[in-house]
C-alpha cells in the first residue's frame, strides 16, 4: 500500500526565518557571507552579487533600490576614519600637513572600493536586524 502524500511532502524546503543574534549577523556580514545562512558567498567579483543565496535561497535585494543604505554605511565609515586619520596622523605621528592630505586623499579614493562588499553585507545585517526576514524573502519574487 502506498501513504497518501501530503501537502508537506511536496513542498520545497523553505527555510524557518528565526532571529539572528547580531554578533553572528556582523561575523557573516564581515566574512562576506551570506548574512541569513552563513554558508555561501554572496559575491562574485569585486562589485557583482548573486541574485540569491545558493544554499538558502535568501534574495538579498529585498526591493528596488535596497541598497542605497550600503552607500551610506560606506560614506559613513570612510569619513570617520579619514577624522580619525587628521588628528592621528597629524597630532599622533606629526606629520605634515600637506603629507597627510596627500595619505587621506588616497585612502578615500580606494578606501571605498575595497570596502564596497562589506558595507553592502553590513547593510544586509543590518536589515535583519531592524527588519528580520520572512518566508517570502526566500521564495521567487
Ligand atoms: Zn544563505
Amino acid at each position: 500500500m502506498i501513504p497518501d502524500r501530503t501537502l508537506t511532502d511536496t513542498a520545497p524546503a523553505t527555510p524557518t526565518p528565526t532571529p539572528t543574534p547580531p554578533g553572528t549577523l556582523l561575523s557573516r556580514a564581515l566574512r562576506l557571507r551570506c548574512v541569513a545562512c552563513g554558508q555561501e558567498k554572496p559575491f562574485t567579483g569585486m562589485f557583482r552579487m548573486e541574485e540569491r543565496c545558493g544554499s538558502c535561497g535568501y534574495r538579498y535585494e529585498r526591493e528596488p533600490g535596497y541598497f542605497m543604505g550600503s552607500i551610506y554605511f560606506n560614506y559613513m565609515t570612510t569619513a570617520a576614519i579619514l577624522i580619525a586619520g587628521i588628528f592621528l596622523l597629524e597630532d599622533g605621528v606629526g606629520l605634515e600637513t600637506r603629507t597627510v592630505t596627500i595619505v587621506l586623499i588616497a585612502f578615500a579614493a580606494t578606501f571605498p572600493l575595497w570596502f564596497f562588499r562589506r558595507a553592502r553585507n553590513l547593510w544586509i545585517a543590518f536589515d535583519h536586524l531592524i527588519s528580520p526576514p520572512s518566508s517570502e524573502d526566500y521564495g521567487p519574487r
